[in-house]
């Protein structure tokens, strides 16, 4: 269930400038990792806050396609997949 904030935040500002900003803050998010990574810099504060935006834009991303259920089923899938994969790793590289 989507917070009421952010439905009424997609609702005032609507569909196309909602999911722009979406990518917007993905690439801010995107800067901030590759800035930690290549530049060994601390900039755990801004990583914190562009994940926060990154969260709630995703959140009014899954309402406006109305996609919440289909993505929660896909993440435990794929979480259950990767899990297997994780345990055939172990299995071939025990000591
Ligand atoms: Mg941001």
């Amino acid at each position: 269930m989507i917070n009421p904030v952010l439905k009424r935040a997609l609702q005032t500002w609507g569909e196309q400038p909602q999911m722009l900003m979406v990518v917007e803050e993905m690439s801010e998010l995107m800067k901030e990792i590759l800035k930690n990574i290549s530049r060994k810099k601390d900039n755990i504060d801004a990583i914190i806050e562009e994940t926060a935006d990154v969260e709630i834009m995703l959140e009014q991303l899954k309402e406006n396609y109305n996609i919440w259920s289909k993505v929660e089923n896909y993440k435990a899938n794929k979480i259950k997949l990767l899990e297997k994969r994780l345990d055939e790793w172990d299995a071939t590289h025990a000591a």
